[in-house]
């Protein structure tokens, strides 16, 4: 049998349904505006909130590393591949968090993977919001404990949920701090009561939320003053961070379970040297000045009631992410094409990453945005969404 017909078959499938994908490649880093194919286009689907990717401390710190530390690790973590500032940035992690001890993965989707499984057992019960991001349900997939889906920050049903679950060994309830489809955030003030009533583990995925959320962006627990009540915070360090990299912040016990358990930590190479010293140096930075965190959130707020003021359903969001819902999933990606020929990217989302009548282009606004950018951006959006009679 010849497998690469059963292949082509699928991509036919997704040609038809409009929802095959043509990769990007941009010609200069990630920025406001960037060059594709020769043009400046206006870059409003970046995770790159706080534009630190070209912050002059990050790079300086980076350069230094490679030039004292060289390129790679060498090894995983347990060998020879923690060197010191991966221990630096884990307490500064740890720090930020207001957290006992916190631990370094090589991206934020390895994070939850390692996170859930060295956590999860078959006694157990994980209790997941349906709308978590997929390294949760991937997570959530590598281990024997049993499963429960609540509907979309339903905590009627949550509540259901953990009544019925009382005689497994834990009960885990996993959430995004920040929904990255749809930017709304999690009602965790709700969440950890629940938990605590029912004596239940609260994990907060706050990989949206990091660099965004709370003072100096300290995160979802930090934004609702629950610090000391959420056991599990996972962060990401490739989007308000500006490098790449994942963490788990909670209990000193917690990471030294995950440090003897958690697959990808045990058994995939440690972060470069530069990255670690990039995300010291970005952590370094957003606790030393809250100034481009609230310079976000007047540009995500600004520009979020603009677009309601022109008529766009942005749905659920209420940060930095926000979506335009469109339905259709051909007429979504022709929407992100068009604005593509305006000179303004966003992305277009559709099934299966979100329902199938739930196509929307995404977008997202950073600190770095001036208010000529988002004007630009408004305008080419009224123009695009008159022509599809989204107006
Ligand atoms: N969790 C959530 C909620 C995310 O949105 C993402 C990124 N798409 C991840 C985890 C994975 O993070 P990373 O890109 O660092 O692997």
């Amino acid at each position: 049998m010849n497998y690469l017909n059963d292949l082509a078959a699928d991509i036919e499938g997704w040609k038809r349904d409009g929802r095959y994908r043509t990769i990007k490649v941009w010609e200069s880093g990630s920025d406001t505006w960037m060059n594709l194919n020769g043009r400046k286009i206006l870059q409003m689907s970046s995770n790159n909130y706080l534009g630190l990717t070209h912050h002059p401390k990050l790079k300086q710190a980076a350069i230094a590393a490679i030039e004292k530390y060289g390129v790679g690790s060498g090894s995983v973590r347990t060998i020879t591949g923690t060197l010191d500032i991966h221990e630096q940035l884990e307490l500064e992690l740890a720090a930020f968090k207001g957290t006992e001890a916190a631990l370094v993965f090589q991206s934020g989707f390895t994070t939850n993977q390692g996170a859930l499984s060295s956590i999860l057992g078959a006694d157990d019960v994980v209790i997941s919001d349906e709308l978590n991001h997929a390294s949760i349900i991937d997570g959530i997939r590598l281990t024997k404990a049993s499963r429960r889906i609540f509907a979309h920050k339903d905590m009627n049903q949550l509540e259901a949920v953990l009544k019925e679950t009382q005689k497994h060994r834990k009960r885990v309830v996993v959430t995004d701090g920040v929904f990255s489809m749809d930017g709304d955030i999690a009602p965790l003030p709700e969440i950890v009561q629940l938990a605590e009533a029912y004596d239940a583990i609260v994990y907060v995925d706050d990989a949206h939320a990091s660099g965004v959320l709370g003072k100096n962006g300290k995160g979802s627990t930090d934004h609702f003053g629950l610090h000391g009540r959420v056991h599990i915070q996972i962060g990401t360090l490739s989007k308000a961070i500006g490098a790449v990299g994942g963490y788990v912040a909670g209990a000193q016990l917690l990471k030294e379970h995950l440090i003897h358990t958690a697959r990808p930590f045990l058994f995939s190479t440690s972060q470069p040297p530069a990255v670690a010293a990039t995300c010291l140096a970005a952590i370094q930075v957003l606790r030393d000045s809250g100034d481009l965190v609230t310079k976000l959130w007047e540009n995500a707020n600004g520009f979020r009631s603009e677009l309601k003021g022109l008529g766009f359903d942005t749905g659920a969001s209420e940060t930095p992410i926000i979506p335009i819902i469109i339905g259709d999933p051909a007429l979504t990606m022709r929407f992100s094409d068009r604005l593509l020929e305006e000179g303004v990217f966003a992305q277009g989302i559709v099934y299966p990453t979100v329902a199938m009548d739930k196509g929307r282009v995404r977008l997202i606004v950073t600190a770095q945005h001036t208010s000529e950018d988002l004007a630009f951006a408004l305008n080419s959006l009224q123009k695009v969404g008159r022509e599809f009679g989204l107006l």
